[in-house]
């Protein structure tokens, strides 16, 4: 059975970073919705150009589009062994139809299906927001960096590309504190849903990040 590893946490919990490092570690793609989006807006593409418009919101990006952009993603080959989810789903409704896509999924591989297990970085809210507003990311190879706690090497640029780094648009304060709203109203009752299903395991995410990584190691071996 393959293992599929859900993130779940409120934005700026540090999931992403993580999850890279994970991904590398387990030889598993990293599969982030927020990413995925984001690729489809730069591309102008329909669901891109509707995404864009929620997005801008801090609000959840309709589930269809979001259904059809992961379903296509976890039938490429690189997922067929495992995955990491990060930032999906992100409401009950969604953890449903992911369900139903797992089962999908196993009649499309013809294999023995997903071991799920989620695992919720626990960060107070008070830090979050300053998190968020700190984040900058290279726009060539995606990596995270924080001006509070993984400054890059040379001001401002990316230390693998060199590259100038960018602030998300919605990681501004005003945006930021809508999609906290919206992780409370929507996502945040998931904690529950995978509790009583017995595969929630919970960690520290308000530590440094190798101390991070440690519990992370822990919880996914
Ligand atoms: P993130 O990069 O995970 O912080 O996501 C950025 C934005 O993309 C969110 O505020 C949502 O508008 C949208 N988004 C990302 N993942 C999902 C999802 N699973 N369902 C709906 N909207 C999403």
């Amino acid at each position: 059975m393959k293992n599929v590893f859900i993130f779940l946490g409120p934005p700026g919990s540090g999931k992403g970073t993580q999850t890279s490092r994970l991904a590398k570690e387990l030889n598993f793609p990293h599969i982030d919705t927020g990413s995925l989006l984001r690729q489809n807006i730069k591309q102008q593409t329909p669901y891109g150009v509707e995404a864009k418009k929620y997005m801008d919101k801090g609000q959840l990006v309709p589930i269809e589009i979001v259904q059809n952009i992961i379903f296509e993603r976890l039938k490429q080959e690189d997922a067929k062994n495992g995955y990491i989810l990060d930032g999906y789903p992100r409401s009950i409704e969604q953890a449903y139809a992911l369900e139903k896509i797992h089962d999908n999924l196993k009649e499309y591989w013809n294999d023995e299906g997903a071991n799920v297990v989620a695992v919720y970085f626990d960060v107070p809210n008070e830090k979050l927001v300053e998190r968020l507003v700190n984040r900058r990311s290279c726009p060539a190879c995606g990596e995270i960096y924080n001006l509070l706690n993984k400054k890059p090497k040379n001001e401002n640029l990316c230390d693998k590309c060199s590259v100038e780094l960018i602030q998300r648009s919605d990681d501004n304060e005003e945006t930021a504190k809508l999609r906290f709203e919206t992780y409370n109203k929507e996502t945040k009752p998931l904690l529950q849903y995978f509790e009583d299903k017995g595969n929630l395991k919970t960690i520290n995410a308000d530590q440094e990040i190798e101390e991070v990584w440690v519990e992370l190691l822990k919880v996914v071996k």
